[in-house]
């Protein structure tokens, strides 16, 4: 018997590299824009506000429910998804440090269960690892050959819990809300976890779900959309007894997380919706562009709504190709893993970084 028997051991997640110095990175989904402009002017106010010293906020503890940045996401969410009213309130949102921060909490407070949680068997590769460091039986369900979700599988299943990523990663394979809607309705005593990373870039939110049942949490992040991987804010939207269960786990463990820089950062960053828009627009605009471009070269894959594409050659393997884009210091992310070994995952980056990408290509694939 040794202390090493009662280590809670996992197998970690693996994240993709952060290679040093001037390469092409679309690896790890980053936006290839930086921030809202007003994100650098509040750093700048913030920096005079320590430098007076006497306003200082950084000597006090944060606020623990981010009212500012809640506020902002309350207000603005409010005109996107819910412009006849009746929308969210304070309580439907729950704010934390990325929505990796955001899920773990959600799986620990709600997946308690001794039936299994239940996920694709190709999804975000988190859920598994969280799975077994909260100790929780879990099956992961396979999609079907084309990466869809048979969502046949999750109505009459028995479950402790259900996460679904909307779009899905890394196959970027998007659901009809009202299929989902099916999965929820079907699941009254589970809570269902949606994990919309991707949706916006061109999907349709179910957001709207949480007026109508109070077993969904819809989780969203500032990462993708937002340009802010770096800065680490998640959402979670839900009923308001849903959202005071996921409070009281997180004021139970370390209710500060959230410190004030990033709420103050993402505030502004949240309420400049213009730049949002046009941030997301000129993602798309790229990415139906490299769709084309990678169809000509002979690669195949589905319709992606999110700011990557996951692709295969017809004739070239993907570890072939992932080597020789690493040569050329050009990152995309590629999995030794069943069923998609064959594919490579390509974050959308600036135009000019996705025709480096496609020059190099068609030099591989000739
Ligand atoms: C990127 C990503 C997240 C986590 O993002 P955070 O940076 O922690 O907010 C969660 N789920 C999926 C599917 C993602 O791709």
């Amino acid at each position: 018997m040794s202390w090493e028997d009662n280590v809670r051991k996992v197998t970690p997640y693996t994240a993709g590299e952060q290679p040093k110095g001037r390469v092409i990175k679309l690896n790890t989904n980053e936006n290839p824009y930086p921030p809202s402009p007003m994100v650098a002017t509040r750093i700048y106010d913030l920096a005079q506000q320590e430098l007076d010293g006497v306003t200082s906020m950084l000597r006090k503890y944060p606020d623990m429910d981010a009212v500012p940045l809640v506020d902002a996401i309350v207000r603005v969410y409010n005109e996107q998804y819910f412009p006849q009213g009746d929308g969210l309130t304070f309580d439907n949102v729950f704010a934390g440090v990325g929505s990796d921060d955001v899920l773990f909490t959600a799986f620990m407070t709600f997946f308690n269960s001794d039936k299994p949680i239940i996920f694709p068997d190709i999804t975000y590769s988190f859920y598994d690892v969280w799975a077994q460091v909260h100790r929780f039986p879990y099956r992961m369900i396979p999609l079907k050959d084309d990466f869809s979700i048979d969502i046949n599988d999750y109505l009459d299943t028995e479950n402790g819990g259900i996460v679904i990523a909307n779009p899905n990663a890394p196959t970027g394979e998007y659901l009809d809300p009202a299929e989902l809607e099916k999965i929820v309705k079907a699941n009254p005593d589970s809570v269902v976890i949606i994990d919309e990373a991707y949706i916006d870039f061109g999907g349709e939110s179910c957001l709207p779900f949480i007026k109508k049942y109070d077993n969904v949490l819809i989780v969203q992040t500032f990462s993708k959309s937002r340009s802010l991987a770096g800065l680490r804010i998640g959402t979670a939207f839900g009923d308001e007894k849903l959202i005071r269960y996921l409070k009281d786990i997180k004021f139970s463990i370390n209710s500060y997380t959230m410190n004030y820089p990033a709420i103050e950062l993402a505030t502004v960053a949240v309420l400049d919706t213009e730049y949002f828009n046009e941030t997301v627009k000129r993602v798309i605009k790229t990415r139906e562009w490299t769709k084309e471009k990678l169809k000509e070269l002979g690669f195949i894959f589905g319709d992606s709504k999110t700011n990557f594409i996951f692709a295969r050659h017809e004739k070239i393997s993907g570890e072939e190709i992932f080597a020789k884009l690493r040569e050329r210091q050009i990152y995309v992310r590629h999995w030794n893993k069943p069923r998609i070994s064959e594919y490579l995952r390509i974050s959308i980056g600036t135009d000019e970084d996705m025709k480096e990408l496609i020059k190099a290509l068609g030099e591989i694939v000739k």
